[in-house]
């Protein structure tokens, strides 16, 4: 039987080693039902998660709902909400206590005096144009002003299949700014005219994902392991969906069998007591998910099944960095 120590050399042994002592025990939280803008393809909205709970206001809560969190055993915090910058109070009862990663659109600057070394990551859906088509704005151009150079944010570019052949000039702006970018793919929630995958595009656009990785490697925060489980929806032969996600709410969580999944995961609604059936919508079709984090963590939960070959584990090691790097845990 392989083992990790018999598939590895001693450089790849310890990028092993570094990131199997992390440990990371993620859980999602809403931090408001609000936002800025109203994106065409948000699963929030789209789906009424924003109605599925009246918020928590008392800020008391708030920090004793993050105290019982941290005794859980979570020890990353995923705030997304609606727009989580509408309510720095909120933030803070997570930054104070336990490493938190902030979703934002960009476009209210988080205070680099009051969470000084917080990630942040800011969506961008393309270039101005498909922006304002689904965002309503060119977003970039307020959030790329407030981020500027700086070292604990990215953008997290969801790319639309409109985007495909196009992805250039918009990795290169977020270079010009000094900022990394991830790569993940729009579901198409709102069956928004011309945003659909055909088997074309996505072949098509994980060839771009890996030009661009070659092309940018110092902006570019992916791996090729990473394009081709996203963009075929299969990891070693097994579809992703349903039965395999590993994203699910914990206390929801009724499969038989139940497939490897995040301990503990649980997605909270904005009243600290509702709780969401996965880190996107109840009413996505898992079967078309494109979700790029369910997707990294998939593959994280399945260690042993990349116990096959020596690149199958060294694929599995890339993915994990990648998430590893994406929330802090390890440098860029
Ligand atoms: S900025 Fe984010 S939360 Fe707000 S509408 Fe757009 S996708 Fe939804
Ligand atoms: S919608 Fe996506 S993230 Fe949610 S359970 Fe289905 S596959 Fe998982």
């Amino acid at each position: 039987m392989n083992t990790v120590s018999s598939l590895l050399d001693a450089a790849w042994h310890e990028r092993y080693r570094k990131i199997s002592a992390l440990n990371i025990r993620s859980s999602i939280y809403d931090v408001t039902n609000r936002c800025n803008l109203r994106c065409k393809g948000c699963f929030f909205f789209s789906s009424n998660e924003h109605e599925a709970a009246i918020e928590e206001t008392d800020p008391a809560k708030w920090r004793a709902f993050v105290r019982q969190e941290k005794e859980r055993g979570v020890n990353l915090a995923i705030l997304i909400g609606g727009e989580p910058t509408l309510q720095f109070d909120r933030i803070e009862a997570f930054y104070q206590v336990m490493p938190t990663f902030c979703a934002t659109n960009g476009q209210i600057k988080v205070p680099r005096d009051r969470f000084p070394d917080m990630m942040v990551g800011i969506s961008l859906w393309g270039n101005e144009e498909d922006e304002k088509v689904l965002r309503g704005r060119d977003t970039f151009a307020v959030s790329s002003k407030h981020y500027e150079g700086d070292p604990n944010a990215y953008y997290l570019y969801t790319i639309t299949p409109k985007q495909v052949g196009r992805m250039e000039p918009v990795i290169r702006k977020i270079s010009d700014v000094g900022l990394k970018v991830h790569l993940q793919l729009l579901t198409n929630d709102e069956q928004v005219d011309g945003f659909f995958w055909t088997d074309e595009k996505l072949r098509d656009v994980r060839v771009e994902m890996d030009a661009m990785l070659d092309a940018y490697p110092r902006t570019v925060i992916s791996s090729k392991y990473y394009h081709e489980i996203i963009t075929t929806g299969k990891m070693l032969g097994r579809p992703f969906g349903w039965n395999e996600c590993p994203s699910v709410t914990e206390q929801l969580d009724d499969r038989k069998p139940q497939p490897k999944r995040l301990i503990r995961f649980v997605r909270w609604a904005s009243d600290l007591r509702t709780v969401h059936r996965c880190c996107t919508s109840a009413t996505r079709n898992c079967a078309t998910c494109k979700d790029g984090a369910a997707h990294m963590s998939w593959v994280m939960v399945n260690k042993r099944a990349h116990l096959k070959s020596t690149r199958d584990l060294q694929n599995w090691i890339e993915v994990y960095e990648m998430f590893a790097k994406l929330y802090r845990f390890i440098p860029w």
